[in-house]
C-alpha cells in the first residue's frame, strides 16, 4: 500500500529543480526502484516530481572531442545496445546489459541507476537501522553474507549498481542541474561514503538533479569490460563483480582503472592492483600481484570471506583476458 503523495510533472529542469525545493519530493524517473521502496514503506515521500515531461535528458550523442554524453533519462536497455557504447566503452554496455531483467532494463533510467538505494535486508525491511536514521546496523552481528568487505564503517553496504563502477572505470563525470546552478562531478566523487553520511547514498545536494552522464573520448585501443558474479544465473545483484579500462602499449599497462563492484558501499576503485600494473608488463606475475594487491585491506563480516578468493580469481581471470584480447 502506498500513502498518497502529490505527482507531477514540470516540463523543464528549472521546474523541476523548483518542485524539488518543496519538503519530501523524490525525483521519479523510471521508478523501478523508488515505487518499490514507497510501497515497502522504507521511506515515505509527499510528492514525487517526474522528470518524463523532459524531452532533452535522453539518449546518447557525440561530442565534438570524440566524448559521449548519455542523458541521465536514457533507459539501461539504450546504454546495454548503443553501438557506440558497445564499441569504445564496451564496459559500460556489459554493465548495463547485466542489470537486472528486461523488463527492468526497459524502464529503467541510467540516471536512477547511479541514485538507488541499496539493497540491504535491513534497510529494506523492518529494521531501524544507521541509514534509515536509526541507532546501528544490522549486518555486523547478523546475516552478513551479501554485505561490503571494504569501506563499511559504520553500515555495511555494497552499492548495487553495475553501471556505477564501469562509469567510474572510463573516468565519466555527471551533469547535475541545482538551486546553485549547474556542476560537473566525477562519478567517483558521486557517492557517499558512509563514515560521511551513512543516511545518503550520494554527495547530492538537495533538489539537485542529474541531468546526463559525460564519458571522455576513449584512448585508441582501450580494452574495457565488466564482469558481473551473482548467486544465480537469472536476475541478481552482483556478490562481486569489477569493471576494467585498460590503455595498452603492446604486452605494456599505459593506464589503468580496476573498479570492484559489490565490495565496498560505493564503487571501490582499487588503487593498489592499479599500482602492481601500471606502466608493467601483463605477465602471470603481475596479474596473481595485483588480484592479491586488490583484496590486501579487506576485513570481511562473519560470513563473507568468500568473497575475499572470488574477487582475486574474479580479477585474475578478467586481466588474463586482457592479455588474450
Ligand atoms: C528486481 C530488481 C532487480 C534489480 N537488479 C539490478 C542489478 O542487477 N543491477 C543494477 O545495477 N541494478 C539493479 N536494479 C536496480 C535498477 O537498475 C534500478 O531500480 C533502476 O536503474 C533505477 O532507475 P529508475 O529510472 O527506475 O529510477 P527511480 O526508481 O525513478 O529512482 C531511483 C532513485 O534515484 C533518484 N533519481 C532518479 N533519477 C535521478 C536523477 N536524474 N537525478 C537525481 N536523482 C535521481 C530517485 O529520486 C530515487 O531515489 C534492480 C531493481 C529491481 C527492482
Amino acid at each position: 500500500m502506498f500513502t498518497p503523495f502529490a505527482y507531477i510533472q514540470p516540463g523543464s529542469v528549472e521546474d523541476v529543480v523548483t518542485a524539488l525545493g518543496d519538503k519530501n519530493a523524490f525525483i521519479h524517473a523510471g521508478g523501478t526502484d523508488l515505487l518499490g521502496c514507497l510501497r515497502d514503506d522504507v521511506f515515505s515521500a509527499d510528492k514525487l516530481v517526474s522528470l518524463s515531461g523532459l524531452k532533452d535528458i535522453s539518449g546518447v550523442s557525440e561530442t565534438s572531442d570524440g566524448g559521449l554524453v548519455i542523458g541521465a533519462l536514457t533507459t539501461i536497455t539504450d546504454v546495454a545496445e548503443h553501438p557506440l557504447i558497445q564499441r569504445k566503452y564496451a564496459g559500460l554496455a556489459q554493465a548495463a546489459a547485466d542489470v537486472a531483467s528486461p523488463q527492468l532494463r526497459n524502464q529503467g533510467t541510467l540516471g536512477g541507476n547511479l541514485c538507488q538505494k541499496p539493497r540491504c535486508w535491513y534497510y529494506r525491511g523492518d529494521f531501524d537501522c544507521l541509514r534509515k536514521g536509526g541507532y546501528k546496523c544490522f549486518a555486523v552481528n547478523g546475516e552478513n553474507e551479501y554485505h561490503c568487505i571494504m569501506g563499511g564503517a559504520n553500515c555495511f553496504i555494497v552499492h548495487p549498481s553495475d553501471p556505477a563502477p564501469a562509469l567510474v572505470a572510463l573516468d565519466a563525470e555527471v551533469a547535475i542541474v541545482g538551486p546553485g546552478g549547474r556542476r560537473r562531478l566525477p562519478v567517483s566523487e558521486l557517492h557517499m561514503p558512509p563514515e560521511k553520511d551513512p543516511t545518503r547514498e550520494t554527495v547530492l545536494q538537495d533538489a539537485e538533479v542529474i541531468t546526463a552522464i559525460h564519458l571522455p573520448p576513449a584512448a585508441a585501443g582501450r580494452y574495457s569490460s565488466y564482469r558481473k558474479i551473482r548467486t544465480r544465473r537469472s536476475w541478481d545483484f552482483a556478490v562481486a563483480g569489477c569493471a576494467l579500462a585498460f590503455d595498452m602499449e603492446g604486452d605494456q599497462v599505459r593506464d589503468c582503472r580496476v573498479v570492484l563492484a559489490a565490495a565496498a558501499p560505493v564503487p571501490w576503485r582499487s588503487r593498489e592492483a592499479e599500482e602492481v600494473l601500471r606502466g608493467n608488463t601483463l605477465n602471470d606475475g603481475n596479474i596473481r600481484a595485483a588480484a592479491r594487491a586488490a583484496v590486501a585491506d579487506a576485513r570481511p563480516m562473519s560470513n563473507n570471506a568468500y568473497k575475499i578468493p572470488l574477487f582475486e580469481g574474479l580479477l585474475r581471470e578478467e586481466f588474463g583476458k586482457i592479455v588474450s584480447a
